[in-house]
């Protein structure tokens, strides 16, 4: 059997390495299941597509907000598509100083989708929040009302105070590498209950080494948090599979 067979990978951009197909293929031979998001619902179908006939890979429509300033208008196509999949994602807010002056495009865009999910129910939503976290919650507090979707906020850089908001409003987190080798974030990782965890790579953005991260990467993931948590490696893995399972229940 394979070593990293039922990890997770819930935050990866399949899409965006040179071989996509090739990247969906060893995601799926790997036996890790991936959530493949998406950053414009342009690259839906064919990341649908190569999705589908797979068992352990799922693919996400997204318009990701650091897109929103040139692309806002393909929040019609975004919707056109959301009927087609349980994921969404990567949707979300980046008020970093790049991307600042497209925020109020961006909030639009973010309650739009919030209040589309809201409407078709049961859409599980991975969410980007640089330096949003605290309006993030907002929104989804204002337009995603509980029991018709939920969040997973990925990469989250808030504070304690913010994510304990988070969980009570029935977030998950997916953690990655960069959260727990970073002295300021892992400190907050560690506030984070059990059951609401997730981890990801958010491949090709962050490395492992001297490449780009991969899906199978995730298993140096559960290794730290093993060590944060002081918990064997296996049990980590079983938990956020237990996680995973109890997020997506019966697909
Ligand atoms: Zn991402």
């Amino acid at each position: 059997m394979n070593v990293t067979a039922g990890l997770v990978d819930f935050h990866c951009h399949l899409d965006l390495y040179p071989d996509h197909a090739a990247a969906v293929r060893d995601a799926e031979a790997a036996g890790v299941f991936t959530l493949a998001v998406t950053t414009t619902p342009r690259a839906w179908p064919r990341n649908q597509e190569l999705a589908q006939h797979t068992k352990y890979v799922r693919a996400a429509l997204g318009l990701h907000p650091q897109l929103v300033a040139e692309r806002e208008s393909e929040i019609e196509l975004w919707e056109r598509h959301l009927a087609e999949t349980r994921y969404v994602g990567e949707v979300g807010l980046d008020a970093g100083p790049r991307f600042f002056k497209s925020l109020d495009a961006q909030r639009r865009v973010f309650q739009h989708v919030l209040q589309r999910c809201a409407q078709a129910g049961g859409k599980i939503i991975t969410v980007h929040s640089i330096r949003s976290a605290k309006s993030i919650l907002d929104l989804v507090e204002a337009y995603l009302p509980p029991g018709r979707g939920k969040i997973v906020l990925h990469w989250f850089t808030g504070t304690k105070s913010e994510a304990r908001r988070a969980v009570e409003l029935g977030c998950y987190f997916s953690i990655n590498a960069g959260m727990l080798g970073n002295e300021r974030h892992a400190p907050l990782v560690q506030t984070i209950p059990l059951d609401r965890m997730l981890t990801e790579t958010d491949g090709p953005f962050t490395r492992t080494g001297d490449r780009p991260s991969q899906p199978t990467d995730v298993a140096s993931v559960v290794e730290a948090l093993g060590h944060l948590h002081h918990l064997p490696v296996a049990d980590v893995a079983s938990h956020i599979r237990d996680n995973l399972r109890a997020l997506v229940g019966k697909e």
